[in-house]
């Protein structure tokens, strides 16, 4: 039986998926070899990656003045890659720091450029000399969504949307660039998306490392090193699939009604207790404590018995979380709202 897994990531995928994945497992359509096998030159990925970018674009309406990249590289990586990318040593950056992630990127950042950090507010005063504003879609650890900054200035929006992108249409206009891991909502594990605008390629300092510069990616198409085939596969189905249940505004509609249902529940319920405003709350990661703190260990282990996992908050903050992804539907989120109702009740 397959658990309801409500982990922040790597997360749960559609079983569909997972069924059309292992079909070709063996023997990827009819050419003879796995997709795990597959060249990353050959004409059969490349067609592939040409596919994937499209459908990206496609679901995604990202404008033509922007590149995709797909790189095997993690989240963090890019934590190092935007600051090489987009800034001088000398120059200063501005970070909004709203939780865990955004605050390892701007320490991260901190050994490239100038970091000025903010606090979240209604707007931001930034100096035209600033390289780029950068924030944090949604903190997975802290469960807080930031929509889009108001800033003062021209500068370039850099944003993290490793645990958001393809879960609601976005304005992809509003950025300098947008990168996300996929191991949250997209794909396994081993890959992240970046969307860039052209005109903020080609200013990579001489140190970059090849594989994290931008500009030589698009210029190879990112197959300036191997890649990860299955990954983008994988990335390949979960946006046929989204086109499936009718394109991100359907799968935003959805996610909201998950959301919304879980939230109503702990706020009307005394023994469940979730800190974040509720103009901050993340539709995708729902953290919460229970009024017994000794009493986690048991709500994890009889959750697991009622056929649910992945609940444990993240290390640094402690209590629950449940993440309310892609793969999650509204009778999952259902069934937790039961079992948390029965929890508390005994
Ligand atoms: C998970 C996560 C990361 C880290 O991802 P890695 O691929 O492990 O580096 C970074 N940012 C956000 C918002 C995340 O949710």
């Amino acid at each position: 039986m397959r658990l309801i897994n409500f982990a922040a990531g790597p997360a749960m995928l559609p079983t569909v998926l997972l069924e059309r994945a292992s079909q070709q497992i063996l023997e990827w359509q009819d050419y003879g070899f796995s997709i795990l096998e597959a060249n990353h030159r050959g004409p059969e990925f490349g067609e592939l990656i040409q596919q994937t970018e499209r459908d990206l674009r496609q679901v995604c309406q990202i404008p033509k003045n922007y590149k995709v990249l797909f790189l095997l590289a993690p989240a963090r990586a890019h934590f190092a890659a935007i600051p090489l990318n987009l800034s001088a040593a000398e120059q200063t950056a501005d970070y909004l720091v709203s939780g865990l992630w955004s605050d390892l990127a701007a320490g991260e950042a901190e050994k490239y450029c100038q970091v000025q950090r903010h606090q979240l507010a209604d707007s931001y005063t930034i100096d035209d000399s600033t390289s780029y504003f950068y924030y944090t879609d949604n903190e997975t650890v802290h469960g807080i969504y930031t929509s889009c900054p108001t800033i003062s200035s021209q500068v370039p929006i850099a944003c993290d949307m490793t645990s958001s992108l393809l879960t609601r249409p976005i304005e992809i206009e509003k950025y300098g660039v947008i990168f996300a891991g996929v191991q949250k909502n997209i794909a396994p594990s081993g890959l992240s998306l970046v969307i860039i605008r052209d005109d903020l390629l080609h200013r990579a300092r001489a140190i970059t490392p090849s594989v994290l510069d931008y500009s030589l990616q698009a210029e190879q198409g990112s197959l300036l090193n191997t890649n990860n085939n299955f990954s983008i596969f994988m990335t390949g189905l979960m946006l046929q699939w989204i086109n499936e249940q009718g394109g991100l505004a359907a799968i935003h509609q959805r996610n909201i009604e998950k959301a919304s249902k879980l939230y109503h529940f702990i706020d009307e319920h005394e023994f469940y207790h979730n800190p974040v405003s509720a103009a901050q709350r993340s539709i995708l990661n729902v953290v919460f404590q229970l009024a017994e703190e000794d009493s986690q260990a048991k709500f994890l282990e009889m959750a697991k018995q009622a056929g649910m996992i992945g609940l444990k908050g993240h290390r640094k903050v402690g209590g629950m979380r449940a993440s309310l992804y892609n793969a999650i539907s509204l009778a999952d989120v259902d069934k937790l709202i039961d079992f948390m109702q029965d929890f508390a009740t005994q």
